[in-house]
């Protein structure tokens, strides 16, 4: 199925109007495997810090016109994680497999900047429970993930 994310945000900004937007014109820095736990957020997290952390960006991401960029370092998740050491993650590898399986699932590219609606459209419309499985298996929340999954079908 073809991509539902505009890759050219120079084109995609042409859909709105930046007055509307102005406190959303700095993108906000994500992983791409963030996106699926950040779809998957349902309020359980590493701490109570992290969780509130979180739930203020997911508040922050559904601003209208709210820009994401991708990165393929710590980003505004990992900035409230105690799992975050410096500009790594104590699971570094492990992250950096996560974010190659989720950048092309998604079709992100690091260094380029995405409204946060296309990038959860196309999570919704394009994938399917075997990505998941092959994706985050491995992943200590998966389990969770895997339930509000079907439970979003
Ligand atoms: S620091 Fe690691 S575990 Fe924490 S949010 Fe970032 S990538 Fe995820």
């Amino acid at each position: 199925m073809k991509s539902r994310i505009t890759k050219d945000v120079v084109l995609t900004l042409n859909r709105f109007d930046m007055n509307k937007t102005k406190e959303n014109n700095e993108a906000v820095e994500l992983r791409p495997h963030h996106s699926a736990c950040l779809r998957f957020f349902v309020g359980k997290g590493y701490s109570e810090d992290f969780v509130a952390h979180t739930a203020a960006l997911i508040k922050r991401l559904s601003n209208e016109g709210c820009l994401v960029k991708i990165t393929n370092s710590c980003d505004e998740l990992c900035k409230g994680c105690p799992n975050r050491t410096g500009n790594k993650c104590l699971s570094q590898e492990k992250v950096e497999k996560l974010d190659t399986k989720w950048s092309k699932a998604l079709k992100l590219e690091i260094g380029k900047t995405y409204y946060w609606t296309d990038i959860k459209a196309n999570f919704d419309n394009t994938i399917r429970e075997k990505t998941l499985c092959d994706n985050c298996s491995d992943c200590n929340w998966f389990s969770l993930c895997l339930e509000i999954f079907d439970s979003l079908r």
